[in-house]
């Protein structure tokens, strides 16, 4: 069977620079890679050609060659002696380590650190907070340096040396199939070293459980689902390592009055039936206080008034959003005898008045042709 071109296994053009190679490659491998593909022997082959491909085409010399005679280049006696090496495990092609080590997060296999856990704290705020900004003091459940060992694990006095089976790199290598993993190692747990006697007080882990009390700034302008990320405030890493990192997830609380959408804050304001159809000023609350705003004559039920920026300033931006304030026309309760009269005159002299009662004519006349349409 003939081998495919490599650019095409790639599916990128023939002059495509290293970018678009790593770039073309990341996204294959990714979707072929056998712990996606649970053992499907076709994608198996695929993820094979993937990576053939992209050794030859990520190196400048052997790219150089496939270029200029193809796969000829690598056969017996070709280019170099030939790759050779395919099909016998990834562990010598230069490159590969790097790449898959940042597409599955291993980190540098070089010098591992085991860093410490990143904690999450969810929290919440009222809607005045997020707007203004507030300082919260908390509490988390954490992991500290131990202050017995300074964090080594070792007891005070006692040896602590380079673990045998690593050699200190924290990480060994396994063959698993046609494919090189490499996984903490199980002696020292990633961490290279071997404790002759642990430390009692943290049984040789470096680190102790304890409740610390944080004070976090939450900016002015936050939404529900923002999260602030606290470097180094997680909890310790092991034996020494450096802490993770903590994130605050703000959690704003319903408001009564206010909702809120984005930096825009709704709010429904109920005027009399009188009011809204004489117009006249009308009271408002915002975050900053009461505000007038001016009900012109005639105002329905569902009408919206926009003031601007007595919304919610953005965080990054500054740029403040605006108040919308809905209006609900209310009908009037428990009215007296004499009450109900008045409404009774007003009603009379409305009678065939339309022009003064929009909805209802403009209703009224769509029901009417709706009929009409049923009788054809
Ligand atoms: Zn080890
Ligand atoms: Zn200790």
């Amino acid at each position: 069977m003939a081998k495919k071109d490599y650019y095409e296994v790639l599916g990128i053009q023939k002059g495509a620079d290293e970018k678009e190679i790593k770039r073309a490659y990341k996204r294959l491998a990714m979707k072929y890679h056998p712990d996606r593909t649970k053992g499907d022997k076709e994608s198996e082959e695929k993820f094979k050609e993937i990576n053939e491909a992209y050794e030859i085409l990520n190196d400048k010399e052997k790219r150089a060659a496939y270029d200029q005679y193809g796969h000829a280049a690598f056969e017996q006696g070709g280019f170099g002696g030939g790759a050779g090496g395919f099909g016998g495990g990834f562990g010598g092609f230069g490159g590969f380590e790097d790449i898959f080590s940042e597409m599955f997060g291993g980190g540098s296999s070089r010098q591992r650190v085991v860093r410490g856990d990143d904690l999450r704290y969810d929290i919440e705020i009222t809607l005045e907070e997020a707007v203004r900004g507030v300082s919260k003091d908390i509490q988390i459940r954490t992991l500290v340096h131990c202050d017995e060992c300074n964090g080594t694990g070792a007891e005070k006095g006692s040896k602590v040396e380079t673990c045998s089976t690593c050699h200190g790199r924290g990480r060994v290598r396994r063959q698993q199939g046609f494919f090189m993993t490499e996984t903490d190692c199980p002696h020292c747990h990633g961490t290279g070293k071997k404790i002759e006697k642990p430390c009692k007080k943290c049984h040789g882990d470096g680190r102790v459980h304890k409740t610390e009390s944080l004070s976090v700034k939450i900016p002015a302008g936050v939404d529900t689902g923002n999260q602030l990320r606290l470097s180094g405030k997680g909890a310790a890493g092991e034996n020494g390592a450096p802490a993770g990192d903590l994130y605050v997830v703000i959690h704003v609380q319903d408001h009564p009055i206010f909702e809120r959408d984005g930096n825009n804050l709704y709010c429904e304001v109920p005027i009399s039936f009188t009011q809204a159809a004489l117009g006249g000023e009308i009271e408002v609350p915002t975050l900053d206080g009461r505000a007038k705003l001016k009900v012109p004559e005639g105002t329905q039920t569902g009408k919206m008034f926009r003031l601007r920026g007595k919304g919610i300033a953005a965080m990054r931006s500054g740029y403040a959003g605006d108040l919308i304030c809905k209006i609900t026309v209310e009908t009037p309760v428990s009215l007296t005898e004499e009450q109900k009269e008045l409404l009774r005159k007003l009603e009379e002299s409305l009678e065939g008045q339309e022009s003064q009662r929009p909805k209802h004519s403009s209703f009224f006349n769509g029901v009417k042709k709706f009929f009409d349409n049923l009788g054809k």
